[in-house]
């Protein structure tokens, strides 16, 4: 079941919110458990939501007319059925936001449209410098400029929606102490990217480890140098349509819970776990989030605080809901084709993905400090 909207798309959306939700009806269901329990990459699946619109709703907000929130809810329709294939948008989201950002006008010209539509598939490696620029962990990727572009050496281990020919946004150190972002390719000289980890969920998201032996990155490929002029520009949006996951499983796990009611509401009734608490957080949540979407690139203080800790509580509540479907679902939903474990195993997901509740909390301490 595809998520039920708060209001009506705007005229203008590009989304096809009745596309989106046929989609996942007739060709994601029959594969979640496919995806989830043999690591399958829904590819075919992701076009076809591409060509629906759904990763094209954001990109306007550069220009200060985005429909970012129905980005979010397309994540959301999605993620109610099948974790794996939402984060994949989301990444898919993300690589076409930086595309919309970025001032290299040409780079944004050849690749915005094909990631925009779904076309170009692609993803994003900001995991590890979003957790150094907070002072967590060092830059793994580290540049060194030469002529026309930069000589890049590195690993990071999780890069999400890759394959041959697949693009992703990267952030580099280089030897002046400065970063630059820019747009990679698998298929890039210098490239190796592969399967190492076989994870407990998301394993169909085709999560490869990506090492750079030296590779030549032109200066045509920079989507920002210095990269921290961007990124203010990027982790609202970043971190907003991360809420789609939440809220997406979320109104999952109330619909196991009501299912689950039916014939076991007699006994059900007595579990201090309920659903009402989680349909109060998902309602707040969802229109904190619409709130928040209408102004992807304010950058003031109390902004960036209200958007660090709806994700909070996107990930909190994300484990709370699968938790409590667990509960009422019983023996139900411990068998190991069952929604409800692969929901609990997909909403830890939610709470460890970059920004991790951790490292947002890192995050609005130092803003307080
Ligand atoms: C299924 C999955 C998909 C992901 N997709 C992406 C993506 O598309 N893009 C992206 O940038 N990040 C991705 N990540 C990384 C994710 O966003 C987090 O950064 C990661 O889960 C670690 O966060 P943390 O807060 O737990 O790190 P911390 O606890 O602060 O640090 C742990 C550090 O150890 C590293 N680490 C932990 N386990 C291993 C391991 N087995 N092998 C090598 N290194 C390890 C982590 O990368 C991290 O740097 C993915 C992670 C998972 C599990």
């Amino acid at each position: 079941m595809a998520a039920k909207s708060r209001r009506p798309a705007a005229e203008s959306s590009p989304v096809d919110f009745d596309r989106v939700r046929a989609i996942v009806a007739q060709e994601l269901a029959p594969l979640a458990t496919r995806i989830d329990l043999e690591g399958y990459y829904p590819e075919g699946v992701l076009h076809a939501l591409g060509a629906a619109g759904a990763y094209a709703a954001h990109v306007t907000a550069a220009a200060g007319d985005g429909h970012l929130w129905d980005g979010v809810r397309a994540i959301a329709s999605v993620a109610e059925e099948c974790g794996a294939t939402a984060f994949c948008m989301w990444c898919q989201d993300a690589c076409a936001w930086y595309l919309a950002v970025t001032p290299n006008e040409s780079l944004r010209a050849q690749y915005l449209a094909p990631v925009a539509s779904g076309e170009q598939l692609g993803g994003t490696a900001l995991s590890n410098p979003m957790k150094a620029f907070a002072g967590i962990e060092t830059i793994r990727l580290k540049g060194r400029k030469v002529k026309g572009g930069y000589r890049v050496s590195g690993q990071v281990p999780f890069v999400s929606n890759l394959g041959r020919g697949h693009v992703f946004g990267a952030i580099l150190g280089t030897d002046d102490g400065s970063h630059v972002m820019a747009l990679l390719d698998t298929d890039m000289e210098g490239v190796k990217a592969g399967q190492r980890a076989q994870f407990v969920a998301l394993d169909g998201t085709r999560t490869w480890a990506v090492s750079l032996h030296d590779c030549f990155v032109p200066d045509a490929r920079v989507l920002a140098a210095p990269a921290e002029a961007l990124v203010p520009k990027i982790r609202p949006t970043f971190i907003l349509l991360q809420n789609g996951l939440a809220t997406g499983l979320m109104r999952d796990c109330l619909a196991m819970i009501a299912r689950a009611g039916r014939s076991l509401g007699h006994v059900n009734r007595y579990l201090p776990e309920q659903a009402e608490p989680i349909a109060e957080a998902l309602e707040k949540l969802e229109r904190e989030t619409e709130a928040l979407c209408a102004t992807p690139l304010a950058t003031d203080r109390d902004y960036i605080r209200r958007v660090l800790q709806s994700r909070i509580d996107a990930g909190d509540w994300a484990i709370k809901a699968a938790h409590t479907a667990m509960l009422h679902l019983g023996a139900r939903g411990y068998v190991r084709t069952a929604r409800a474990q692969r929901r609990l195993r997909e909403a830890y997901f939610v709470a460890i993905l970059t920004p991790a509740g951790k490292h947002l909390r890192k995050d609005l301490a130092a803003l307080d400090g």
